[in-house]
Protein backbone atom coordinates (compact mmCIF):
# COMPACT_ATOMS: atom_id res chain seq x y z
CA UNK A 1 0.00 0.00 0.00
CA UNK A 2 3.15 2.44 -0.06
CA UNK A 3 2.61 3.14 -3.79
CA UNK A 4 0.26 6.00 -3.73
CA UNK A 5 0.65 7.65 -6.57
CA UNK A 6 2.52 11.10 -7.24
CA UNK A 7 -0.54 13.29 -6.77
CA UNK A 8 -1.49 11.70 -3.51
CA UNK A 9 -1.20 14.33 -0.39
CA UNK A 10 1.75 14.33 0.90
CA UNK A 11 0.15 15.26 4.06
CA UNK A 12 -1.78 11.93 4.70
CA UNK A 13 0.12 9.40 5.36
CA UNK A 14 -0.37 5.92 3.61
CA UNK A 15 -2.87 3.90 5.61
CA UNK A 16 -2.98 0.18 5.53
CA UNK A 17 -6.36 -0.26 4.78
CA UNK A 18 -7.13 -3.64 2.12
CA UNK A 19 -8.05 -3.33 -1.68
CA UNK A 20 -11.49 -4.65 -2.68
CA UNK A 21 -8.94 -8.52 -3.30
CA UNK A 22 -6.62 -8.24 -0.41
CA UNK A 23 -8.18 -9.40 1.98
CA UNK A 24 -5.88 -12.19 3.22
CA UNK A 25 -3.05 -9.77 2.99
CA UNK A 26 -4.57 -6.98 5.35
CA UNK A 27 -2.70 -6.85 8.80
CA UNK A 28 -2.82 -4.03 11.20
CA UNK A 29 0.18 -1.75 10.53
CA UNK A 30 1.97 0.17 13.43
CA UNK A 31 4.36 2.34 12.05
CA UNK A 32 5.68 4.75 14.89
CA UNK A 33 6.32 7.71 12.57
CA UNK A 34 2.54 7.68 11.71
CA UNK A 35 1.91 7.34 15.12
CA UNK A 36 3.64 10.54 16.06
CA UNK A 37 2.07 12.25 13.36
CA UNK A 38 -1.17 11.54 14.58
CA UNK A 39 -0.24 12.55 18.14
CA UNK A 40 0.91 15.93 17.72
CA UNK A 41 -2.27 16.33 15.78
CA UNK A 42 -4.27 15.03 19.17
CA UNK A 43 -6.46 13.35 16.64
CA UNK A 44 -6.90 11.50 13.70
CA UNK A 45 -6.04 13.14 10.53
CA UNK A 46 -7.69 15.43 8.94
CA UNK A 47 -9.95 14.92 5.73
CA UNK A 48 -8.43 17.75 3.66
CA UNK A 49 -4.86 18.23 4.63
CA UNK A 50 -3.42 21.89 5.07
CA UNK A 51 -0.82 21.03 2.56
CA UNK A 52 -2.68 20.87 -0.92
CA UNK A 53 -2.47 24.38 -2.16
CA UNK A 54 -5.30 26.17 -3.82
CA UNK A 55 -5.29 25.77 -7.29
CA UNK A 56 -4.20 28.20 -9.93
CA UNK A 57 -6.06 29.55 -13.01
CA UNK A 58 -3.51 29.97 -15.87
CA UNK A 59 -3.30 33.75 -15.17
CA UNK A 60 -2.20 32.75 -11.78
CA UNK A 61 -5.70 33.52 -9.93
CA UNK A 62 -7.07 31.40 -7.05
CA UNK A 63 -9.58 29.37 -8.09
CA UNK A 64 -13.19 28.54 -5.92
CA UNK A 65 -13.19 24.78 -5.25
CA UNK A 66 -16.66 23.40 -4.75
CA UNK A 67 -17.07 21.58 -2.10
CA UNK A 68 -15.74 17.95 -2.33
CA UNK A 69 -13.02 19.05 -4.72
CA UNK A 70 -10.03 19.15 -2.38
CA UNK A 71 -9.05 16.09 -2.98
CA UNK A 72 -8.34 16.76 -6.34
CA UNK A 73 -6.72 19.97 -5.95
CA UNK A 74 -3.29 18.66 -5.63
CA UNK A 75 -4.02 17.14 -9.30
CA UNK A 76 -6.55 20.19 -10.38
CA UNK A 77 -3.21 22.45 -9.86
CA UNK A 78 -0.96 20.42 -11.77
CA UNK A 79 -3.23 20.86 -14.42
CA UNK A 80 -3.25 24.42 -13.86
CA UNK A 81 0.43 25.49 -14.66
CA UNK A 82 0.27 23.14 -18.10
CA UNK A 83 -2.64 25.23 -19.41
CA UNK A 84 -0.21 28.07 -19.99
CA UNK A 85 1.91 28.47 -22.84
CA UNK A 86 3.99 25.36 -23.00
CA UNK A 87 7.49 25.43 -22.00
CA UNK A 88 9.52 23.70 -24.67
CA UNK A 89 12.36 21.68 -24.13
CA UNK A 90 15.92 22.31 -24.70
CA UNK A 91 16.86 19.17 -26.18
CA UNK A 92 14.51 16.66 -27.67
CA UNK A 93 14.31 13.45 -26.76
CA UNK A 94 15.92 10.35 -28.47
CA UNK A 95 12.71 7.75 -30.10
CA UNK A 96 13.33 5.08 -32.26
CA UNK A 97 10.96 3.06 -34.50
CA UNK A 98 10.80 -0.38 -33.17
CA UNK A 99 8.03 -1.81 -35.61
CA UNK A 100 5.53 -1.04 -38.26
CA UNK A 101 2.65 -2.55 -39.89
CA UNK A 102 0.17 -2.16 -42.45
CA UNK A 103 -3.58 -1.69 -40.93
CA UNK A 104 -6.31 -2.25 -43.28
CA UNK A 105 -9.09 0.42 -41.93
CA UNK A 106 -12.71 -0.03 -42.43
CA UNK A 107 -12.70 3.16 -44.32
CA UNK A 108 -11.01 0.78 -47.23
CA UNK A 109 -7.57 3.50 -46.62
CA UNK A 110 -4.36 1.58 -45.35
CA UNK A 111 -2.32 3.17 -43.09
CA UNK A 112 0.98 2.39 -41.29
CA UNK A 113 1.07 1.98 -37.65
CA UNK A 114 5.01 2.74 -36.16
CA UNK A 115 5.98 2.02 -32.70
CA UNK A 116 8.02 3.79 -31.10
CA UNK A 117 10.12 3.66 -28.05
CA UNK A 118 12.31 6.95 -26.20
CA UNK A 119 14.52 7.54 -23.14
CA UNK A 120 12.22 9.44 -21.61
CA UNK A 121 9.07 7.06 -20.48
CA UNK A 122 8.42 3.40 -20.97
CA UNK A 123 4.64 4.22 -23.18
CA UNK A 124 4.75 2.92 -26.28
CA UNK A 125 3.65 6.26 -28.31
CA UNK A 126 2.21 5.79 -31.81
CA UNK A 127 2.59 7.59 -35.02
CA UNK A 128 -0.56 6.90 -37.81
CA UNK A 129 1.45 7.16 -41.23
CA UNK A 130 -0.80 7.73 -43.91
CA UNK A 131 0.56 6.97 -47.76
CA UNK A 132 3.64 5.64 -48.85
CA UNK A 133 6.13 8.61 -49.22
CA UNK A 134 6.53 9.15 -45.52
CA UNK A 135 8.88 6.55 -44.02
CA UNK A 136 10.74 6.13 -40.46
CA UNK A 137 14.48 6.61 -40.54
CA UNK A 138 15.61 4.62 -37.19
CA UNK A 139 13.44 1.90 -38.83
CA UNK A 140 15.20 1.70 -42.18
CA UNK A 141 18.55 2.03 -40.83
CA UNK A 142 20.28 -1.32 -40.79
CA UNK A 143 20.68 -3.23 -37.36
CA UNK A 144 23.36 -5.33 -36.69
CA UNK A 145 23.36 -9.22 -37.31
CA UNK A 146 19.81 -8.75 -38.51
CA UNK A 147 18.57 -10.80 -42.02
CA UNK A 148 16.57 -9.79 -44.35
CA UNK A 149 13.66 -11.48 -42.49
CA UNK A 150 14.12 -10.19 -39.55
CA UNK A 151 13.84 -6.71 -41.37
CA UNK A 152 10.34 -7.90 -42.97
CA UNK A 153 9.24 -8.97 -39.71
CA UNK A 154 9.53 -5.61 -37.72
CA UNK A 155 8.31 -3.71 -41.27
CA UNK A 156 11.21 -2.22 -42.18
CA UNK A 157 10.53 -3.06 -45.94
CA UNK A 158 9.10 -1.06 -49.15
CA UNK A 159 6.72 -1.77 -50.89
CA UNK A 160 4.08 -4.62 -49.93
CA UNK A 161 4.88 -7.96 -48.01
CA UNK A 162 3.43 -11.03 -49.76
CA UNK A 163 3.90 -14.90 -48.85
CA UNK A 164 7.09 -15.91 -50.12
CA UNK A 165 8.91 -12.65 -50.00
CA UNK A 166 12.48 -12.74 -49.45
CA UNK A 167 13.70 -9.76 -49.62
CA UNK A 168 12.75 -6.29 -47.69
CA UNK A 169 13.51 -3.95 -50.70
CA UNK A 170 11.45 -3.82 -53.44
CA UNK A 171 13.99 -3.11 -56.17
CA UNK A 172 15.65 -6.09 -54.89
CA UNK A 173 12.68 -8.17 -55.15
CA UNK A 174 12.17 -6.87 -59.27
CA UNK A 175 15.48 -7.59 -59.94
CA UNK A 176 15.51 -10.59 -58.51
CA UNK A 177 12.18 -11.91 -60.35
CA UNK A 178 14.61 -10.29 -63.77
CA UNK A 179 17.07 -12.92 -62.51
CA UNK A 180 19.30 -10.09 -62.30
CA UNK A 181 21.69 -10.24 -58.68
CA UNK A 182 20.37 -8.29 -56.23
CA UNK A 183 22.54 -5.42 -54.51
CA UNK A 184 24.45 -6.89 -51.70
CA UNK A 185 24.47 -3.82 -49.21
CA UNK A 186 20.76 -2.62 -48.54
CA UNK A 187 21.98 0.22 -47.59
CA UNK A 188 23.36 1.65 -51.21
CA UNK A 189 20.88 3.76 -52.89
CA UNK A 190 18.94 2.24 -55.78
CA UNK A 191 17.79 3.84 -58.48
CA UNK A 192 14.36 3.37 -57.35
CA UNK A 193 15.14 5.46 -54.62
CA UNK A 194 16.12 8.38 -56.11
CA UNK A 195 12.67 7.94 -58.22
CA UNK A 196 11.05 8.33 -54.81
CA UNK A 197 13.05 11.44 -53.79
CA UNK A 198 11.91 13.02 -56.98
CA UNK A 199 8.33 12.42 -56.31
CA UNK A 200 8.58 13.43 -52.77
CA UNK A 201 10.13 16.83 -54.40
CA UNK A 202 7.13 17.46 -56.14
CA UNK A 203 4.49 16.51 -53.33
CA UNK A 204 3.14 19.33 -50.47
CA UNK A 205 3.68 19.23 -47.03
CA UNK A 206 2.31 16.28 -45.14
CA UNK A 207 -0.51 17.04 -42.95
CA UNK A 208 -0.19 16.60 -39.22
CA UNK A 209 -1.75 15.78 -35.94
CA UNK A 210 -0.51 15.45 -32.65
CA UNK A 211 -3.40 13.65 -30.52
CA UNK A 212 -3.19 12.38 -26.83
CA UNK A 213 -5.08 9.06 -25.97
CA UNK A 214 -8.35 9.56 -24.38
CA UNK A 215 -9.82 5.86 -23.64
CA UNK A 216 -13.58 7.52 -22.87
CA UNK A 217 -13.79 9.83 -25.70
CA UNK A 218 -12.34 7.06 -28.27
CA UNK A 219 -12.87 3.39 -26.81
CA UNK A 220 -16.48 3.85 -24.37
CA UNK A 221 -18.15 6.20 -26.87
CA UNK A 222 -18.01 9.16 -24.17
CA UNK A 223 -19.80 12.85 -25.27
CA UNK A 224 -17.93 14.50 -22.67
CA UNK A 225 -14.98 15.31 -25.42
CA UNK A 226 -14.33 14.98 -28.56
CA UNK A 227 -11.13 13.38 -29.06
CA UNK A 228 -12.91 10.38 -30.52
CA UNK A 229 -14.48 12.86 -32.91
CA UNK A 230 -10.95 14.72 -33.64
CA UNK A 231 -8.92 11.65 -34.23
CA UNK A 232 -11.73 9.97 -36.85
CA UNK A 233 -11.89 13.42 -38.70
CA UNK A 234 -8.16 13.40 -38.59
CA UNK A 235 -7.62 10.28 -39.78
CA UNK A 236 -10.75 11.08 -42.92
CA UNK A 237 -8.84 14.14 -44.23
CA UNK A 238 -5.49 12.18 -44.13
CA UNK A 239 -7.25 8.88 -46.07
CA UNK A 240 -8.10 11.66 -48.37
CA UNK A 241 -5.27 13.05 -49.18
CA UNK A 242 -3.66 12.80 -52.51
CA UNK A 243 -0.22 11.32 -52.66
CA UNK A 244 0.91 11.31 -56.51
CA UNK A 245 1.92 13.89 -58.14
CA UNK A 246 1.25 12.93 -61.65
CA UNK A 247 -2.73 12.77 -60.17
CA UNK A 248 -5.10 13.98 -62.93
CA UNK A 249 -7.80 14.48 -60.33
CA UNK A 250 -7.47 15.89 -56.75
CA UNK A 251 -9.72 14.94 -54.13
CA UNK A 252 -12.66 17.25 -52.85
CA UNK A 253 -11.27 18.82 -49.77
CA UNK A 254 -14.20 21.87 -49.87
CA UNK A 255 -13.87 22.04 -46.28
CA UNK A 256 -10.22 22.58 -46.48
CA UNK A 257 -8.87 23.80 -49.85
CA UNK A 258 -5.06 23.77 -48.70
CA UNK A 259 -5.35 19.65 -48.27
CA UNK A 260 -6.97 19.64 -52.42
CA UNK A 261 -3.14 19.97 -53.62
CA UNK A 262 -0.71 16.70 -53.72
CA UNK A 263 0.75 15.93 -50.23
CA UNK A 264 3.41 13.31 -49.02
CA UNK A 265 0.89 12.25 -47.02
CA UNK A 266 -0.40 12.20 -43.29
CA UNK A 267 0.62 11.55 -39.59
CA UNK A 268 -1.55 11.32 -36.47
CA UNK A 269 1.22 11.46 -33.50
CA UNK A 270 -1.06 9.23 -31.20
CA UNK A 271 0.59 9.98 -27.83
CA UNK A 272 -0.28 7.45 -24.67
CA UNK A 273 -0.76 9.51 -21.90
CA UNK A 274 -4.09 9.70 -20.83
CA UNK A 275 -4.83 12.88 -19.37
CA UNK A 276 -0.54 13.10 -18.88
CA UNK A 277 0.48 12.99 -15.35
CA UNK A 278 -3.06 12.88 -14.48
CA UNK A 279 -4.65 9.46 -15.75
CA UNK A 280 -7.70 8.06 -16.18
CA UNK A 281 -8.35 7.86 -12.02
CA UNK A 282 -8.53 11.16 -11.51
CA UNK A 283 -10.23 12.08 -14.54
CA UNK A 284 -13.03 10.18 -13.61
CA UNK A 285 -13.07 11.78 -10.46
CA UNK A 286 -13.12 15.02 -12.45
CA UNK A 287 -16.03 13.79 -14.37
CA UNK A 288 -17.76 13.23 -10.85
CA UNK A 289 -17.08 16.79 -9.48
CA UNK A 290 -18.74 17.99 -13.11
CA UNK A 291 -21.57 16.28 -12.12
CA UNK A 292 -21.72 17.82 -8.75
CA UNK A 293 -22.28 21.24 -10.20
CA UNK A 294 -18.38 21.40 -10.06
CA UNK A 295 -17.00 24.87 -12.51
CA UNK A 296 -16.14 23.33 -15.80
CA UNK A 297 -13.00 25.87 -15.76
CA UNK A 298 -12.01 23.39 -12.53
CA UNK A 299 -13.09 20.40 -14.03
CA UNK A 300 -11.40 20.44 -17.30
CA UNK A 301 -8.02 21.67 -15.58
CA UNK A 302 -8.19 17.81 -14.95
CA UNK A 303 -9.75 17.00 -18.08
CA UNK A 304 -7.72 18.56 -20.60
CA UNK A 305 -5.02 16.47 -22.26
CA UNK A 306 -3.04 18.20 -24.56
CA UNK A 307 0.53 17.10 -24.89
CA UNK A 308 2.90 18.66 -22.08
CA UNK A 309 6.52 20.09 -22.77
CA UNK A 310 7.75 16.34 -22.92
CA UNK A 311 5.31 15.01 -25.35
CA UNK A 312 5.61 18.09 -27.52
CA UNK A 313 9.12 17.07 -27.53
CA UNK A 314 8.21 13.13 -28.53
CA UNK A 315 6.14 14.54 -31.09
CA UNK A 316 8.80 16.87 -32.41
CA UNK A 317 10.85 14.03 -32.30
CA UNK A 318 9.29 11.86 -33.61
CA UNK A 319 8.06 14.26 -37.01
CA UNK A 320 12.03 14.21 -37.50
CA UNK A 321 12.43 10.66 -37.46
CA UNK A 322 9.77 10.47 -39.73
CA UNK A 323 11.86 12.62 -42.54
CA UNK A 324 9.24 16.02 -41.42
CA UNK A 325 11.96 18.19 -40.43
CA UNK A 326 13.17 19.66 -43.82
CA UNK A 327 12.26 23.20 -45.76
CA UNK A 328 9.30 21.66 -46.96
CA UNK A 329 7.45 22.05 -43.16
CA UNK A 330 4.38 20.15 -42.05
CA UNK A 331 0.53 21.86 -42.23
CA UNK A 332 -0.71 21.29 -38.76
CA UNK A 333 -4.28 19.92 -38.29
CA UNK A 334 -4.92 21.82 -34.82
CA UNK A 335 -7.34 24.91 -33.41
CA UNK A 336 -4.52 25.22 -30.72
CA UNK A 337 -2.54 28.11 -32.12
CA UNK A 338 0.15 27.14 -28.80
CA UNK A 339 0.51 23.79 -30.32
CA UNK A 340 2.25 25.19 -33.24
CA UNK A 341 5.05 26.92 -31.71
CA UNK A 342 5.32 23.90 -29.37
CA UNK A 343 5.89 21.17 -32.16
CA UNK A 344 8.21 23.01 -33.51
CA UNK A 345 10.79 21.92 -31.54
CA UNK A 346 13.36 23.95 -29.12
CA UNK A 347 15.46 24.50 -32.21
CA UNK A 348 12.70 24.59 -34.85
CA UNK A 349 13.64 21.34 -35.93
CA UNK A 350 10.15 21.13 -37.43
CA UNK A 351 8.41 24.33 -39.64
CA UNK A 352 4.84 24.78 -39.46
CA UNK A 353 3.77 26.34 -42.50
CA UNK A 354 0.25 26.21 -41.83
CA UNK A 355 -2.06 25.70 -39.34
CA UNK A 356 -5.69 24.14 -40.21
CA UNK A 357 -8.43 24.25 -38.21
CA UNK A 358 -10.29 21.37 -37.30
CA UNK A 359 -14.31 22.49 -37.27
CA UNK A 360 -16.40 20.11 -35.05
CA UNK A 361 -18.36 18.60 -37.19
CA UNK A 362 -21.77 19.15 -34.94
CA UNK A 363 -21.46 22.98 -35.89
CA UNK A 364 -20.00 22.37 -39.21
CA UNK A 365 -23.21 20.40 -40.24
CA UNK A 366 -25.56 22.40 -38.03
CA UNK A 367 -25.81 19.74 -35.52
CA UNK A 368 -27.26 17.54 -37.79
CA UNK A 369 -24.05 14.59 -37.46
CA UNK A 370 -21.28 14.65 -34.51
CA UNK A 371 -21.55 14.58 -30.83
CA UNK A 372 -24.15 15.60 -29.26
CA UNK A 373 -24.35 16.12 -25.35
CA UNK A 374 -24.67 19.41 -23.04
CA UNK A 375 -21.23 17.99 -21.89
CA UNK A 376 -19.49 18.25 -24.93
CA UNK A 377 -21.12 21.34 -25.91
CA UNK A 378 -19.98 22.66 -22.00
CA UNK A 379 -16.26 21.34 -22.77
CA UNK A 380 -16.12 22.82 -26.30
CA UNK A 381 -16.84 26.18 -25.58
CA UNK A 382 -14.62 26.41 -22.73
CA UNK A 383 -12.01 25.21 -24.43
CA UNK A 384 -12.63 28.41 -26.78
CA UNK A 385 -12.64 30.90 -23.66
CA UNK A 386 -10.97 29.92 -21.52
CA UNK A 387 -8.20 28.17 -23.33
CA UNK A 388 -7.72 30.21 -26.77
CA UNK A 389 -8.18 27.18 -28.67
CA UNK A 390 -9.42 28.95 -32.35
CA UNK A 391 -12.19 26.90 -34.41
CA UNK A 392 -11.24 29.53 -37.35
CA UNK A 393 -8.16 30.17 -39.44
ZN1 LIG B 1 -11.15 13.17 -24.49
Amino acid sequence: MADFPAHASPGLPPLASPGPNDHQHFRLHHDPARQDLHSQNGAAPPLVTPHITPPLTPNGEHVDIPAGAQASAKAAHDAATETSAPKLLETLPEVKCEVRARIPTTTGQEMFLHLYHNNVDNKEHLAIVFGPHIRSRSLDAPRPGETERDRMIRGAYTGTLFPGRTSSRRVQELRREAGVEPVADITSKHEGEEHEEEVKRKLGPALVRIHSECYTGETVWSARCDCGEQLDEAARLMSGLCTDPSAEEQPPHADHPSLAQPSLGGVIIYLRQEGRGIGLLSKLKAYNLQDLGADTMQANLLLRHPADARSYGLATAMLLDLGLGGDKGVRLLTNNPEKVRAVEGPGHEVSVVERVPMIPIAWRTGGKEGIKSKEVEMYISTKIEKFKHMFSE
